[in-house]
């Protein structure tokens, strides 16, 4: 195997071939070309046509979760904003975020006026640590935002259980887990309200924007339903009366982009079948790699795997002298060499993001809200700074279902950098050091 004999970074050849193109996503089929020209050619071109491709995908979406109702959207920030005003949370009121999401998690709170409250994550799963949670509740505490991370649910039964004893309501937020499941339960119908991001990055996507909130309460759905649309009450077959009941906003999603993940979703289960498969013959040649962990599953949990996040573990390589963010960056900088497109996801903890700093906290003070939140200290989201130092992630380039023969040569390459040059890579790492940005001072 001569692509072993060196590393790509020390002028070897790549374990990547360079005639291996990384399959697009999303790959659009010749059927889904037609569902949106016929889209065009209808005219069904709002979200308000009876029958068209909006309400469609709604009562295809719920019925492929199994879920009562689903309200289709401009996408899933304004979803998450959505489902919290539905639930009558705004002003002064508390929101439990995590620490490590998508900025989209803590904006939604903001949007409607209440404040994210952020928690540390699992070291395991990356999602919420739900022991951190009893801690954070105030009497202005109004929901949990459980985001199911890079496709992976959050605990959702020990979620339930905390949302009870304290009557708190449950966002699931699900923009990067569609199709996962906890205990047969399928994300975004286990919480009051779920939301599910259909941009065109995402594992359910549009040619574009979108988002789809589920619930099972006919209440909420006909309030989401009101909120989309300028906060108007329409009633279904019947002439507009324009007709305003409630603050609402404009966000709709447009017809062609529902007519497009409409035209996808009948291969959908063969897709996440797929990319199961691919993923779990990867992740199977990587266990064992020391000092390399791997991400999983727990029992009773379906991985809808969107972002595939590696932790390094300078320790269990037996590198005791080097810090595993030292390992981290080198195996970033050699996986890159062969031809894996790795990267961080995220490289702050929200609570950390320039947005939460003093200055910004001042400026939306002015603006009349009492959303400020606490200064951003390390100390109290340890884990979540330590996933942020000590690892990397392999997004986009496996969500195709034809991605296997890639993942084979992204497995070779991990081999190669991981054991075969395992020497020069802990000597290439304890030449680096990695400042975290929140100890740099660079956020001020
Ligand atoms: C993508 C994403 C969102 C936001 O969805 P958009 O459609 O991009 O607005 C929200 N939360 C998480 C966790 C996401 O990954």
């Amino acid at each position: 195997m001569k692509t072993i004999d060196r590393l790509a970074l020390a002028g070897g050849q790549p374990a990547v071939s360079n005639k291996l193109t990384v399959p697009p996503w999303p790959q659009t089929g010749p059927d889904d070309e037609r569902a949106v020209v016929e889209a065009l050619r209808a005219g069904d071109l709002t979200s308000l046509s009876s029958g068209g491709s909006v309400e469609r995908l709604e009562v295809a979406w719920a019925h492929w979760l199994g879920c009562a109702h689903c309200v289709a959207v401009s996408n899933g920030t304004a979803a998450l904003k959505l489902a919290l005003a539905a639930l009558d949370i705004g002003d002064g009121d508390e929101v439990i975020v995590p620490a490590l999401s998508f900025i989209a998690s803590a904006l939604a709170p903001l949007h409607v006026g209440a404040r994210p409250v952020f928690i540390d994550i699992d070291p395991i799963t990356f999602n919420l640590d739900v022991g951190s949670i009893e801690e954070k509740i105030t009497h202005r505490t109004k929901a949990i935002m459980a985001v199911h991370l890079h496709g992976l649910t959050a605990d959702m039964a020990a979620i339930l259980h905390i949302a009870k004893c304290y009557n708190l309501r449950i966002i699931e937020d699900a923009a990067q887990a569609h199709g996962a499941s906890y205990q047969g339960r399928n994300a975004g119908t286990i919480g009051d309200i779920g939301v599910f991001s259909l941009n065109a990055s995402k594992n359910l996507p549009t040619c574009g924007e979108g988002g789809l909130i589920t619930t099972n309460d006919p209440a909420l759905a006909e309030r989401l339903g009101m909120l989309r649309q300028f906060g108007e009450r329409l009633r279904r077959g019947e002439r507009r009366l324009y007709e305003h009941v409630d603050y609402g906003w404009n966000d709709k999603l447009s017809a062609v982009q529902a007519a497009y993940t409409l035209s996808r979703l009948p291969r959908f289960g063969a897709e996440i079948a797929r990319r199961a498969e691919n993923v779990s013959a990867f992740l199977g040649r990587l266990k064992g790699l020391p000092g390399l962990i791997v991400p999983g599953a727990p029992v009773g949990y379906e991985h809808a795997w969107h972002i595939l996040r590696f932790r390094v573990d300078a320790a269990a390589a037996g590198l005791d002298s080097i810090s595993s963010s030292s390992l981290r960056m080198a195996v970033v900088r050699a996986l890159r060499a062969e031809g894996v497109p790795v990267g961080p996801y995220q490289t702050l903890p929200l609570p950390a993001q320039p947005l939460f700093a003093a200055s910004k906290r001042d400026q939306m003070s002015r603006s009349g809200r009492d959303m400020a939140t606490t200064p951003f200290e390390a100390t109290q989201f340890p884990v979540c700074c330590a996933a942020i130092e000590n690892s990397f992630t392999i997004q986009r380039s496996h969500l195709s279902p034809d991605a296997a023969p890639l993942m084979t040569a992204y497995a070779d390459a991990f081999e190669k950098v991981f054991w075969h040059h395992r020497e020069q890579i802990s000597k290439i790492a304890a030449t680096m050091s990695f400042t975290p940005p929140w100890q740099s001072g660079i956020l001020q």
